[in-house]
């Protein structure tokens, strides 16, 4: 992703949207200062022998931007384009996505510049290793607790906890979450993003007296989120009418089976040239007139440019920053209804924290326990922002970092600073 033209550039806008909240809640400079300066940036060296021989070094982050209420919490992401800027930014966002939904964390973020998909599954593991090794004295249970992100896994975590026990010289699931079920994982965590944004779409759709089965989705992105999130809403009923993908996307007027397209795109590589739907190219699909948009992919798609052509009633933010803060205002002007990523996607830290709990009892809960609580606490963060921004006349995104800010702030307040 192109972080140099300041459109695009995660931090800048994650600052803006800091910055407006602020504003609106008169927050003091000193508290602003806190707010706003991540409290711990790691950046380390991890060296890596290929699998031909050759030593590779790549670059890895890990960004504990507060641990006011709780120890820091957040993905770990492996991609070419990871950059500081971008980490920093993730790390504020689970910050402020714990304090939506209230749970009892801070925010971390971590990443590795690489390509994944040209890694074999033994280079993955040692860059994994050699990386936790390179982060152990900053993370744990009680500290930081990392999870899946984009390009990792279960079974990244399994070997970030293992890397993490074997040094601590004892067996500590409670290092991350998102990790197999045999190894401390909890039920309903693979769904949990998807199925948080089911949850919090149901209720928009409430908003506008629009029935489940009559609401038409277009789903960018067929990963975790965007796969699961297409998965659970065609199952309730809804109307997934396309699917973007990063080659182009497929269209089905009638809604797709998204069972069988998962098939296809098992068995051929791709999504495209699908029986029982048309291709279209990336544009023509996010333009698509819809009740739904769910941007379950990357930051930067809905952009100034892209925001005066999209066609939704309602827009679910499964991606982490999928919106500029430029594209705000655009979006705002157009009455279009946003639910913003720090709510939207909130689901799955929602369950790496049903996890986190799990372990430390060491005590199970069923899946149907996990989906109850996950929706209680989906739910009721919804309409806590819609509140909000009733009460203070401002948009979703507003109220939600509205309400995350005066959270965070108020517990910097109880615990005074130390000197
Ligand atoms: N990577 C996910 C997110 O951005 C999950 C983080 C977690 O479970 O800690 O919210």
């Amino acid at each position: 992703m192109d972080h140099t033209s300041a459109e695009f550039n995660p931090w800048l806008n994650a600052a803006k949207r800091f910055e407006t909240a602020a504003d609106r809640l008169h927050l003091d400079d000193g508290m602003r200062k806190i707010l706003k300066t991540p409290a711990k940036e790691l950046t380390v060296a991890i060296p890596v022998m290929l699998d031909d021989g050759r030593i590779e070094v790549f670059t890895g982050y890990r960004v504990q931007h507060s641990i006011a209420r709780g120890p820091a919490k957040g993905g770990i992401r492996y991609a070419p384009d990871v950059s500081l800027d971008e980490v920093r930014a993730l790390a504020s966002w689970m910050t402020w996505k714990c304090a939506v939904v209230n749970l009892p964390y801070g925010g971390g973020k971590g990443g590795v510049i690489c390509d994944p998909s040209i890694l074999s599954d033994i280079e993955l593991e040692r860059i994994t290793r050699r990386y936790t090794s390179e982060i152990l004295d900053i993370i744990g249970p009680e500290k930081d607790i990392p999870a899946p992100d984009m390009n990792t896994n279960d079974r990244t975590m399994a070997w970030i906890m293992d890397t993490y026990s074997m040094h601590k010289r004892e067996t500590t699931t409670g290092v991350v979450t998102g990790k197999p079920l045999d190894l401390g994982g909890s039920r309903g965590r693979p769904e949990a993003t998807g199925r948080g944004c089911l949850y919090v779409t149901r209720e928009a759709l409430k908003q506008f007296g629009i029935p489940q089965t009559k609401a038409r989705v277009v789903v960018q992105g067929f990963g975790n989120v965007g796969g699961m999130g297409a998965r659970l809403m065609a199952k309730e009923g809804f109307k997934v009418v396309a699917i973007i993908e990063t080659d182009g996307a497929v269209y089905n007027e009638n809604g797709l089976d998204i069972e069988a397209l998962l098939q296809h795109r098992k068995a051929t590589g791709s999504i495209l040239d699908f029986d029982g739907a048309q291709n279209l190219s990336r544009e023509e699909a996010l333009f698509l007139e819809c009740d739904v948009l769910l941007p379950a992919a990357k930051e930067n798609v809905i952009t100034s440019e892209t925001a005066p052509k999209i066609n939704p009633k309602i827009v679910c933010e499964g991606a982490n920053g999928p919106t500029t803060a430029l594209a705000d205002k655009i979006l705002a002007d157009r009455g279009i209804f946003v639910i913003p990523d720090i709510l939207a996607n909130a689901g799955g830290v929602t369950v790496s924290y049903f996890e986190w709990v799990q372990d430390r009892q060491g005590y199970f809960w069923n899946e149907k326990l996990v989906n109850e609580r996950l929706e209680e606490i989906m739910v009721n963060s919804f309409y806590d922002v819609l509140r909000y921004s009733k009460e203070h006349k401002v948009e979703n995104r507003t109220a939600a970092y509205m309400l995350a800010l005066d959270r965070v702030a108020f517990a910097i307040k109880l615990r005074g600073i130390y000197a």
